[in-house]
């Protein structure tokens, strides 16, 4: 997400994946449905984050459900609402999703690296990556660490 914000305003962006290939958690998520968010009003949804809601606050209301369906179905996605309120993409999977943002990624000129391992920084500051050619140093200008549970 981060790589598609930053890349649609025009900065120039890689992102490297130690995996074979990206979005795989992602992936597996689509399998029981891909539930993407909410329907009920900003309010009520804010309050499931319970003492976190002050501080999600903002960035909910500077990226709501609402905008996070509208992105979905930007990318094909065609989302629908469930009997339960859920979102959910039409086809209730997430590789469709997956691979139009990755598409949109490669148009928007993202470098997108795959069995590439980060691994720390160098002693003076260079990104260092394990990759199949062996060990890779980068320096970029900002570096945003999206690692999942680790
Ligand atoms: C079975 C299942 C069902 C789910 N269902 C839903 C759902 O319906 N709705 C929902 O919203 N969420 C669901 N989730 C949760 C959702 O998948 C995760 O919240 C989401 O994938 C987290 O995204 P992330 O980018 O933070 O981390 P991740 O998806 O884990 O991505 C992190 C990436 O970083 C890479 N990485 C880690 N360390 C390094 C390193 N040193 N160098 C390079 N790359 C590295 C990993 O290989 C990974 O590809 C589900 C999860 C599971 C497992």
């Amino acid at each position: 997400m981060a790589a598609d914000v930053l890349s649609a305003a025009g900065r120039s962006v890689s992102v490297f994946e130690k995996m074979p290939t990206f979005g795989r958690k992602f992936l597996m998520a689509g399998r029981g449905g891909l539930n993407l968010t909410h329907s009920e009003d900003l309010e009520r949804f804010l309050q499931r984050y319970g003492a976190a809601s002050r501080v999600l606050a903002p960035m909910l209301a500077a990226f709501s459900p609402a905008d996070l369906r509208a992105w979905a179905d930007g990318l094909g996605g065609q989302t629908f609402v469930g009997a339960s309120g859920r979102v959910f993409p039409k086809v209730m999977k997430a590789s469709p999703l997956l691979r139009a943002w990755l598409a949109r990624l490669e148009g928007q000129g993202v470098l997108l690296r795959t069995r590439t391992e980060w691994q720390g920084w160098t002693a003076d500051g260079a990104l260092s990556f394990v990759t199949p050619d062996g060990v890779e140093t980068v320096r970029p200008r900002l570096t945003i660490l999206a690692l999942g549970g680790a």
